[in-house]
């Protein structure tokens, strides 16, 4: 089969033949339909993350039909539609039982990080790390909401923003489209930050109420003159610059709670942020509930998956390329 592997940082993707998995007892292959290309790509090609091994194929945003399963596998069967929760959770361990299994401590295999991921014709995975495909859902729409959807349910959980609260989408990409959604449908009143014109634009029609660019002065703020302050600030830039202005768009009580990272580093004022007692808080991954209820949200039309293009396999590169310029709004999904 064919698969787009990573060698190392800074080199481009190969799109090579490669034997296809054999699932396990316990596992299921899927025959990939749509895979999601994420920032967390580029992650690995800058090198600011490392795969557990290369050459590893990328990829963890997998929609798809279940080809075959393994002897000990009763709950799917050959042709069901299903997504993938890319961290393969254990669903034993203390953090598991406690809910948290974005945490697992015994994590079975994660897609593109640990075991070979979906931009690839098939992929092999544990029975317990699917979720079904609701039929209205089209599978280019339902394998971006594997990481983008599901990182926002999880990091609006997270904030704890609810009804009246004022929350900040700090940059509106792929996961903040999502965020915008989300935090909307828990009532709060969304406030976007982007630097590209059509990516604010997508966000007023998503719900946000405000947007505001970056270019236009200080976006701390913006956000206090606008609004107030802040109840929550959810940050997917993760600069230093943006950390700083999201800091300085909290209301008293607000949450800022980071997503998104880079290599740089933010400096901190402990008593600017006692005194006005404000938390900083982190969001990671997400649980099989959480994309379960994503696609459940997807499907009937509450959230909706954004999708800027569709391209085959081969044009993996070109499409980081996009992504990593800025030229993509929503996601880019691969057909393999
Ligand atoms: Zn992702
Ligand atoms: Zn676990």
């Amino acid at each position: 089969m064919r698969a787009a592997r990573f060698t190392g940082p800074g080199r481009p993707l190969q799109v090579q033949e490669v034997p296809r998995p054999e699932p396990g007892p316990d596992e299921v292959l899927v025959r990939v339909r749509a895979a999601g290309v994420c920032a967390t790509e580029l992650h690995f090609t800058d090198g600011l993350l490392t795969p557990a091994r290369t050459p590893i194929t990328l990829g963890h945003e997998v929609a798809g039909t279940v080809e075959a399963v393994g002897g000990a596998v009763t709950a799917w069967e050959p042709g069901d539609r299903v997504a993938v929760h890319y961290l393969h959770s254990c669903g034993d361990c203390r953090q598991c039982r406690r809910g948290r299994e974005n945490l697992c401590a015994a994590p079975r295999g994660m897609l593109a990080f640990a075991s070979d991921g979906g931009f690839a014709e098939f992929v092999a995975v544990p029975a317990r790390s699917l979720a079904r495909i609701p039929e209205a859902l089209a599978f280019v729409q339902a394998a971006p909401v594997a990481c983008s959807v599901t990182t926002a349910l999880h990091a609006a959980a997270v904030a704890g923003a609810g009804a009246d609260d004022v929350a900040v989408v700090y940059g509106a990409g792929g996961v903040g489209s999502a965020l915008v959604q989300v935090l909307r449908h828990r009532g709060a009143r969304v406030v976007a930050v982007a630097r590209s014109p059509r990516r604010r634009e997508l966000a007023r029609e998503l719900g946000a109420e405000w947007t505001i660019d970056p270019a236009d002065g200080d976006v701390g703020a913006q956000v206090q003159r606008l609004t107030g302050g802040a109840d929550c600030v959810v940050e997917l830039v993760g600069t230093a610059d943006s950390g700083r202005q999201a800091l300085a768009a909290l209301a008293p009580g607000g949450a800022l709670v980071y997503v998104g990272y880079s290599a740089e580093r933010i400096e901190l004022d402990p008593v600017r942020l006692v005194v006005p007692e404000q938390r900083i808080l982190t969001s990671v991954s997400s649980t099989l509930a959480e994309l379960e209820q994503g696609l459940d949200l997807v499907a009937r039309g509450v959230v909706r998956s954004v999708v800027d293009r569709t391209e085959p396999l081969e044009a993996v590169d070109d499409v980081l390329g996009a992504l990593a310029r800025g030229e993509v709004t929503g996601r880019a999904v691969l057909v393999p």
